[in-house]
């Protein structure tokens, strides 16, 4: 925090300031550099995050629930089917990833983005959970493209009910 206040505090006699500040995900720092007001008080430092570091967190947060869980006795992931195993774990952080980048600059289409991407994956056949999927032939969910295509898929009734 010490060295960032030095770095930024030198800048505008360099000649140009820091207005972004890219965050690996501590916002301490972000919070030291705005409480100083280095540039004024009507001046604000963005922060930045950096997508590797925000999904990786997901996946963390992830392991760390299936860990507290099984200490408490109840298991998460194991091998079957549903489960938060470790390929379903990465699967969801890609997603996650995706939705992200795919709707910069947008927070409701990336909470929309991203609650599709969770919907989509606790679909099962019998309960269908495909309402906030993109829609339309080019859509990357399997089931709004046989849907689009007029394809025979059972439950229809049920993504319908659900818009
Ligand atoms: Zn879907």
């Amino acid at each position: 925090m010490k060295a960032a206040a030095k770095i930024w505090s030198r800048s505008e006699a360099c000649g140009f300031r820091y207005t972004t500040l890219l965050s690996d995900g501590d916002a301490k720092t972000h919070k030291f550099l705005n409480s100083l007001k280095i540039y004024g008080p009507d001046v604000e430092i963005l922060k930045e995050q950096c997508i590797n570091h925000v999904s990786k967190r997901l996946g963390t947060s992830l392991r760390n629930l299936v860990k507290d869980w099984r200490a408490k006795g109840i298991t998460l992931g194991g091998k079957s089917y549903g489960s938060l195993k470790e390929t379903t774990i990465k699967k969801l952080t890609q997603y996650y990833q995706k939705a992200i980048l795919e709707n910069k600059g947008d927070i409701q289409s990336m909470k929309k983005s991203i609650y599709a991407t969770l919907y989509h994956s606790i679909s099962t056949d019998k309960n269908p959970m495909h309402m906030k999927c993109p829609p339309g032939k080019d859509s990357w969910c399997f089931y709004r493209r046989a849907l689009a295509k007029g394809e025979n898929l059972h439950h229809i009734s049920l993504i319908l009910e659900h818009q």
